[in-house]
């Protein structure tokens, strides 16, 4: 745009400010120029309703209630009016005071509800028309600065594809994913088309053009497909959605469609795109704002996925963590007809991840690879394959630090420590009283479970403050999917066992409870709301708001959502109940853990068997004990027959490549 373009100056910029400004002071004089008086409740209650000077009540827009008076009632105003929170409290409110002031039915003024126009849409109009005239103005001083045409070549390269293109031997394997046997046989089927796409074509067969890798954070799912694009040999395209959401108009599409040129320019070849949820949004839903571009940018996706045919020899993987609130469409037959699900990887699962980041590491030469895996394997319950490759290479560090040429058992343990807990914080001293605090609490936390049959057995409790927290308690909990009312209350009841330790033993509170509470509220919640386990509220399950998501409208009525809060400070405060009882008849064990603790700073299990006695329950702690009755001790024999093959294929080929790829997954030591 030339400067001649532009038919205003800076002068009618001052004039439009202006007459924004005296418009928007006439509306609002005018709107507060006609209300009447505002009262209290208290006023309105006794003064007006209780000398019958009420003749009738208008809510007006859920928000205000106008009270008309009777005629020559108030000399000084034709009405009166109040704010109320909700129409329901206020219905609640007034019918309360007419039993207080004892009014007959025949006596109550009328109540009418209204909705009118109080100004505010026009008055909402005043930030637009502003930002109207801000943006017309920054425009024209853009075109001023640049010079003539140069705003149109930003515009074009933002329509470029971001997406990042792996060619060439990928050195990632099957081999190098472990843990996720099912998902790598059901993906392997992609591999078998990119390599023979004639076999299927012959049988005339629809070759599937995709599938949507979903599961938590760190599972694998960036991995998998890369191998999936090293076993087949082809090129592996990836992009984040997010790199398609930009602030202007058109270029998320525009980005989409040059990213599926370039995959067809490759192909055959895996277009990986992570964190799919970001343009996959379902359309329509409650989101505001940027939305249309988002639509646009996800129509685009599937207007391309479409145009693929069987020829074109391109997979598209997509990854997620959130499948629920992707759009129905993308996981149509002829787009990602598939959904691969990878969890946290269970015992069997997380040895045969540690034997994989375990390869390239230098050990102690007595450490046997296989049996420091399982040993790992029990003692990090709810990693994922990230966390497992972080205690790795966190071993190694430790051991660099300590000067050691070889790393130890002593060195896993503390790199468990370290990513579970956070950094040691050595120079944070604790108050010799905030020490017997933490030390007291997190034996409350620990005595509870040793008493409490479905409590997870204790593994570790620790009061050296850490990044994440002053003290922490590691449990072995069991691999579980179902549980019982009774469990949730004793692991309930666990969790306040440090709050209720603090109240036996010093008579007060503090803050250090804040996490275990939030964990009790959120379970309380969730058996009320979701697993219908409250007798009063019934059999239902209503969806909880995930964090961070904004709630519109709650499922259920007014009257259910004050069940549900009564409810759930019910079984908290049972819960806090039962745990006090049982600390105050084992306050002594509790006093001997605190102790112990203050002394010694860490306890693992057999100091606490040592102090407290045997675990009065049965309880599993080693791989064979967690492994026993789920079929085989390994992971590798229950590979399906598929999957041998291909190991097979892999072990036959040269070892020392092997290696190599297994340095380059572990992220590179530092030596
Ligand atoms: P996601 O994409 O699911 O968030 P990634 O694939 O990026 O997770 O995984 C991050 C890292 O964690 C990988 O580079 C790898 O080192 C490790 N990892 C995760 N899962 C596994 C697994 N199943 N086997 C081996 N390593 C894994
Ligand atoms: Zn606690």
């Amino acid at each position: 745009m030339q400067k001649g373009d532009f038919p205003w100056n800076e002068k009618d910029f001052r004039y439009l400010a202006l007459t924004v400004a005296g418009v928007s002071s006439a509306l609002l004089y005018y709107y507060f120029r006609n209300t009447g008086r505002e009262i209290s409740w208290k006023d309105f209650v006794h003064r007006y309703v209780g000398r019958g000077m009420v003749d009738r009540l208008e809510v007006v827009n859920k928000q205000y209630v106008r009270v008309i008076l009777v005629p020559g009632a108030d000399t000084d105003a034709s009405y009166v009016w109040f704010n109320i929170g909700s129409v329901d409290t206020f219905e609640r409110n007034l019918e309360a005071a007419y039993m207080e002031l004892g009014l007959g039915l025949s006596h109550r003024p009328a109540v009418v509800y209204s909705t009118e126009s109080d100004g505010s849409f026009l008055m909402s109009m005043v930030p637009t028309l502003l930002l109207i005239g801000f943006l017309l103005f920054t425009l024209r001083r853009g075109s001023l600065g640049r010079g003539p045409g140069s705003g149109r070549g930003g515009a074009f390269s933002m329509s470029e594809s971001t997406a990042k293109m792996m060619k060439d031997n990928i050195d990632v394997k099957f081999k190098d994913v472990a843990g996720c046997e099912e998902a790598k046989l059901e993906i392997m089927e992609f591999v078998n088309f990119l390599k023979n796409p004639q076999q299927y074509q012959d049988l005339g067969a629809k070759i599937p053009k995709g599938a949507v890798l979903s599961g938590p954070p760190g599972t694998g799912k960036t991995l998998l497909a890369k191998a999936t694009a090293g076993e087949a040999n082809v090129p592996f395209i990836t992009v984040n959605g997010s790199e398609f959401l930009e602030m202007f108009v058109g270029v998320g599409p525009a980005r989409v469609r040059d990213m599926f040129s370039m995959a067809r320019k490759n192909a055959p070849c895996i277009l990986f795109i992570d964190e799919i949820d970001a343009v996959g949004r379902k359309r329509g839903g409650g989101n505001f704002g940027g939305q249309s571009e988002q639509e646009n940018t996800l129509n685009q996706l599937l207007v391309e996925m479409d145009g693929f045919n069987t020829v074109t020899n391109v997979v598209v993987l997509a990854g997620t963590n959130r499948p629920d609130i992707l759009d129905p469409a993308l996981m149509r037959p002829g787009r990602f007809d598939r959904q691969i699900y990878i969890g946290h990887p269970d015992i069997k699962g997380r040895a045969s991840i540690f034997k994989v980041h375990l390869r390239p590491l230098k050990l102690e030469p007595e450490l046997d690879k296989d049996a420091l895996a399982r040993k790992m394997a029990a003692l990090t319950p709810g990693f994922s394959g990230a966390d497992i490759a972080n205690v790795c290479n966190e071993a190694a560090l430790i051991a660099a630090r300590h000067l050691s040429d070889a790393i130890n058992q002593k060195h896993f343990e503390q790199a468990i420590e370290r990513v579970i807990g956070g950094l040691e914080k050595k120079t944070q001293v604790l108050q010799p009283e905030e020490k017997k605090t933490v030390a007291y609490h997190e034996a409350g936390h620990a005595t509870a479970g040793w008493f409490l049959e479905h409590a997870d057995p204790l593994l570790k409790v620790s009061i050296i403050p850490r990044g994440k927290g002053l003290g922490y308690a590691q449990y072995l909990p069991r691999e579980q999917y179902l549980y019982t009312k009774e469990q949730l209350l004793d692991r309930m009841c666990m969790t306040l066992g440090g709050r209720v330790s603090e109240e036996i033993f010093f008579g007060r509170i503090t803050t250090g409870a804040q996490d275990d509470l939030r964990k009790v509220t959120q379970s309380a919640y969730a058996q009320i709301v979701q697993f219908g386990m409250n007798e009063k509220v019934g059999q239902v399950s209503f969806d909880l708001p995930r964090q961070g998501e904004m709630v519109l409208e709650k499922p259920y009525s007014e009257a259910t959502a004050r069940l549900i809060d009564t409810e759930v400070r019910t079984l908290i405060s049972e819960a806090y109940q039962r745990t006090y009882q049982l600390l105050s008849e084992k306050k002594a064990e509790v006093e001997k853990v605190a102790l112990r603790l203050l002394e010694k700073e860490v306890l693992d299990k057999n100091d606490m068997v040592e102090l407290l006695g045997k675990r009065p329950f049965a309880e599993k702690s080693t791989y064979e004990e967690f492994v026993e009755g789920t079929g085989g001790e390994d992971e590798d024999t229950t590979l399906p027959e598929g999957l041998k093959d291909w190991n097979q294929e892999r072990k036959d080929k040269d070892e020392s490549q092997d290696e190599q790829v297994a340095r380059q997954i572990s992220g590179g030591m530092p030596f």
